[in-house]
């Protein structure tokens, strides 16, 4: 099925880890929308891009199939759906930007009794997962045969409930590792939310329309956290006032009018910006401190 060219539709989480924060981050950048009657659906009010609330393992396929043209999804969730579809005519998923929430580990792990050297370790064992064809791909990489136990949900009591020696599940504290005997022993893959598309440009009016959706996110993300210093300080100290701010992206120094030893500092400090540093820089030499919140960025 083609997409309309005149407009992006992207598929998101209905209800889970991901929806808020995905909402919040369309919100930041300047998206509003309306839902339809059975909010599956919301249409962009000021822009050409519409919402698909979905399951999020069905957001992959959407996208495979041209049903929609993004999709705000954990990379878990598109890289297990990626090597399902390899040489498939829908294949050719990818991850445009990650999108710094959702963060988590697909990590293995065996009751705590168990020593463990390596992944060697599970040669010959039954690992349970809801992602087999990351955990395949992970074992072939290093010559390991162990039987996959392929189950949909309740992963970590596969153990318990002797289905499986070793399980390969998400974690993000580990709690859920500890209350079911189980010790976290290899990282298979860091994920985060992502932003996924197909990897061929659109050939139409969605090109630009992505650009400029990109710049938008990119710019949210860009003042996550970001602050903006203003401070004067005499000429002498600008250079210790600056060691103080290694973070900062390119610090404009302007003078003063009619005050021929001091300088005006601003600057876009990526880190935290705490008392404790207001108080070195004061030390320092800065005067008339002010730390101002970032709304917009455009590159
Ligand atoms: P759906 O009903 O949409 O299928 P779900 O139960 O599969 O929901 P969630 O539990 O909401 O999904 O998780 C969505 C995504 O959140 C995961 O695929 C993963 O990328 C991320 N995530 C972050 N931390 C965790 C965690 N501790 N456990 C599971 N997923 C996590
Ligand atoms: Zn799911």
């Amino acid at each position: 099925m083609n997409r309309p060219a005149d407009r992006l539709r992207i598929a998101m989480q209905k209800s889970g880890r991901l929806s808020d924060p995905a909402r919040n981050l369309l919100k930041q950048a300047g998206f509003q929308f309306r839902s339809d009657k059975d909010q599956l659906f919301c249409y962009g009010e000021d822009c050409a891009i519409d919402l698909v609330l979905v399951r999020d393992d069905d957001i992959p396929q959407l996208i495979a199939e041209n049903v929609c043209d993004l999709g705000i999804v954990g990379r878990n969730v598109l890289q297990e759906k990626a090597l399902e579809l390899r040489g498939s005519a829908h294949c050719g998923l990818q991850e445009l930007m990650p999108l710094a929430f959702g963060g988590c580990r697909l990590s293995l792990a065996v009751p705590n009794s168990q020593l463990w050297q390596n992944a060697a370790d599970l040669e010959g064992q039954r690992i349970a997962t809801s992602y087999p064809e990351l955990l395949a791909d992970f074992l072939q990489q290093r010559g390991i045969r162990a039987d996959i136990v392929a189950l949909k949900g309740s992963v970590e009591i596969a153990v318990k409930l002797g289905k499986a020696d070793a399980i390969c599940d998400l974690v993000s504290s580990g709690a859920t590792l500890v209350a079911n005997g189980l010790k976290e022993t290899e990282i298979i893959l860091q994920s985060e939310a992502v932003l996924a598309c197909q990897n061929t440009p659109f050939g139409d009016s969605r090109d630009g329309l992505l650009a400029n959706f990109i710049a938008r996110i990119e710019g949210v993300m860009k003042v996550q956290g970001s602050k903006l210093i203003i401070c004067q300080t005499g000429k002498c100290d600008l250079a210790s006032v600056l060691k103080l701010l290694p973070d900062a992206v390119a610090p404009t120094i302007s003078p003063v009018w009619g005050m021929d030893d001091t300088l005006n500092i601003q600057a876009l400090c990526q880190s935290a910006v705490t008392w404790q540093r207001l108080e070195a820089m004061k030390l320092a030499g800065a005067r008339g401190l002010m730390v101002l919140p970032v709304e917009k960025l455009l590159a």
